[in-house]
């Protein structure tokens, strides 16, 4: 350990759209913490060529600060959703975008819980909506 200890790791979204604003809101709510942003925040620990790459980032940030809770925020409107998810969103209700960040986090808590490593930090969710600029946490 490297004597600087931090309890949080937030893991966000790249979209410049909401990505200050994700910041402002967890600075209220944690004070400090550690950063990872990918675009689609989760999906790159659900994909299967960057699951291990992801899970590893998260694990050397807890051996250096003691990270004991990630932070998972999804926002809707994801760019990266809408390349990942292309077929599946094409034409679709904004709900089923909403639906596939709710799957999706529950596909990455079960996906922790089998990892030996990734099970000792705490999950928490949480959906950004860019106009409404507003944080919802999600409880699954
Ligand atoms: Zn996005």
């Amino acid at each position: 350990m490297a004597g600087h200890e931090v309890k949080t790791v937030v893991v966000f979204c790249s979209d410049f759209r909401q990505n200050q604003q994700v910041i402002a809101h967890c600075k209220e709510a944690y004070g400090e913490f550690d950063t990872l942003s990918f675009p689609g925040a989760c999906l790159p620990f659900l994909a299967e060529e960057s699951s291990q790459v992801t899970g590893q980032w998260l694990t050397t940030l807890r051996q250096l600060h003691g990270n004991e809770k990630v932070v998972v925020i999804d926002h809707l409107d994801c760019g990266a959703y809408k390349v990942t998810y292309a077929d599946e969103l094409a034409g679709a209700p904004v709900q089923h975008e909403d639906h596939l960040h709710r799957k999706n986090f529950v596909a990455l808590q079960k996906k922790f819980n089998e990892d030996p490593t990734l099970r000792l930090l705490k999950l928490e969710f949480a959906l950004y909506n860019i106009p409404d600029q507003r944080l919802e946490v999600i409880k699954l």
